[in-house]
């Protein structure tokens, strides 16, 4: 009875998570392409390069077909980088290199592939409990990975938006 009540309260998580979701997506303005192209800094999205030239643009077309990182981090935060190394502080360095995880078109692939899994788990779930008789749990799976899944994608919009001016 508990495990029942906990797993239809859980089932709830992902829909509180994509309600917040919306409502950021709402609320603020992306600058991804700003970020992705090392106009703004990918750490606290200041912008580093006001005015852009034709050159800036054929070396960022350049280091993409190299398959080079085209993201950048503004003085300050690399600054604030070269410290964390310094001091060997480890939260601000993996901070980092989730964001540049983030927006890297690997983890939009990953993404794509888990949230598909999400949709197609329950339904195999309820195919095995009433074609094959089994009980199962896919459901709750196919929650949990939501969960964390969506909690992802508000870290990514946090990562890639900022708030919209009034
Ligand atoms: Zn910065």
């Amino acid at each position: 009875m508990t495990s029942t009540l906990f797993s239809l309260l859980f089932s709830f998580v992902p829909f509180i998570l994509i309600f917040i979701y919306l409502r950021m997506l709402r609320k603020r303005t992306l600058i991804s392409f700003y970020i992705k192209s090392g106009i703004r800094c990918y750490s606290c999205k200041d912008e580093i390069i006001t005015i852009m030239d034709e050159e800036y643009f054929n070396s960022l077309r350049k280091m993409e077909e190299e398959e080079k990182d085209t993201y950048r981090l503004c003085t300050s935060c690399e600054r604030n980088r070269s410290i964390d190394i310094l001091f060997s502080k480890k939260r601000g360095q993996i901070m980092l290199e989730l964001k540049k995880f983030i927006l890297s078109s690997k983890y939009d692939k990953i993404q794509r592939v888990i949230i598909i899994g999400c949709m197609a788990l329950p339904i195999l779930g309820l195919i095995v409990k009433y074609a094959f008789g089994f009980e199962n749990h896919l459901s709750d799976v196919s929650n949990l990975i939501n969960t964390i899944i969506w909690s992802f994608m508000i870290f990514q919009l946090r990562t890639t938006t900022i708030p919209k001016e009034k």
